[in-house]
């Protein structure tokens, strides 16, 4: 085998960012660039950009064939396009294939809860796990099993996308069209809303956890709910999947109380008389999603 055959190149299309990555088959980060995506300059920009960042990163990677690309979105299992892009002009295009031209390299596209289960399983905190669900707790509410170090996406390419299970006939509406949905509980705005809501000042998120930890009555009440929210729609997973661990990430895996009470809510739900399944505190960070993309490229293990 030549040297360097085993290099794996990623790159995260974010809608303000593209970054891209190398590494040494054994994970080891030989060469990183980040450039801004220039969203508003339209499709055929961020292509050109993207296959820049790949043109330049290739200088550590000559051999490679393949390139991870992980994207905000979900690709259509029919045709190939990508659509729920907060960078609208991708919707609709066929992106990893218009990439696969513009490059010159065969595209694997994924979408970026997909990248951070995979990222944790091959480099974080799973690292080795059978069975891993990545989740992600931000903005919006995502995820992605991971089965045997590569991605699980199913047939229909909708698998793990947990933030749109229903867990209440009357609950908000959410973008998706369904109601009820996950994402409008569980999110970082939803918690932010029913705190509003319950008459609380406006605050983010992490303001909610630090008043409920400090004692304010209102606060507490609004988290408590969310965390047993979380227990029961996390339990729904793990009676399904049972997977070996549950990563957590996004903004709002940083809150504290959802490895202490977040877990027992969990253990509260699942069908089962014991939770041993890990529910882990995400080790990759930011950085999950560049890394998992290039893993996307990765052999089996
Ligand atoms: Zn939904």
């Amino acid at each position: 085998m030549a040297a360097g055959v085993d290099r794996l190149l990623g790159i995260d299309l974010g809608g303000t960012k593209i970054e891209g990555i190398v590494l040494a088959g054994d994970g080891t980060e030989l060469a990183r660039r980040r450039i801004a995506t220039g969203r508003e300059r339209g499709y055929d920009h961020i292509v050109g950009r993207v296959a820049d960042v790949v043109a330049e990163l290739r200088a550590f990677a000559p051999d490679c064939r393949r390139v991870g690309i992980g994207t905000p979105g979900s690709l259509s299992a029919r045709d190939g396009t990508l659509k729920n892009s907060n960078t609208v002009c991708l919707n609709g295009r066929r992106l990893a294939d218009d990439l696969a031209r513009a490059i010159g390299l065969e595209v694997l596209l994924e979408n970026d809860a997909n990248c951070f289960a995979l990222a944790e399983v091959r480099a974080g905190v799973a690292r080795g796990a059978r069975v891993a669900f990545g989740v992600i707790l931000g903005t919006g509410v995502g995820g992605g099993i991971v089965v045997d170090g590569r991605v699980w996406a199913g047939p229909q390419h909708v698998a793990g996308e947990w933030g749109h299970h229903r867990i209440a006939d009357e609950g908000p509406d959410c973008w998706c069209g369904q109601r009820g949905c996950v994402e409008t509980f569980l999110s970082g705005p939803a918690l932010e809303r029913a705190y509003a809501a319950a008459g609380g000042p406006a605050s983010d998120a992490a303001g909610v956890a630090a008043r409920a930890a400090a004692g304010e009555a209102c606060a507490r009440a609004v988290l408590d709910r969310w965390v047993d929210r979380f227990g029961r729609a996390l339990a729904n997973v793990v009676n399904i999947l049972d997977p070996d661990v549950i990563v957590l990430g996004g903004g709002l895996s940083n809150l504290d109380v959802l490895y202490g009470h977040g877990i027992a809510a969990v253990r509260r739900y699942v069908f089962n008389d014991e939770l041993r399944t890990r529910i882990v505190r995400n080790a990759l960070g930011d950085a999950a999603g560049v890394v998992g993309a290039a893993w996307l490229a990765a052999a089996p293990v």
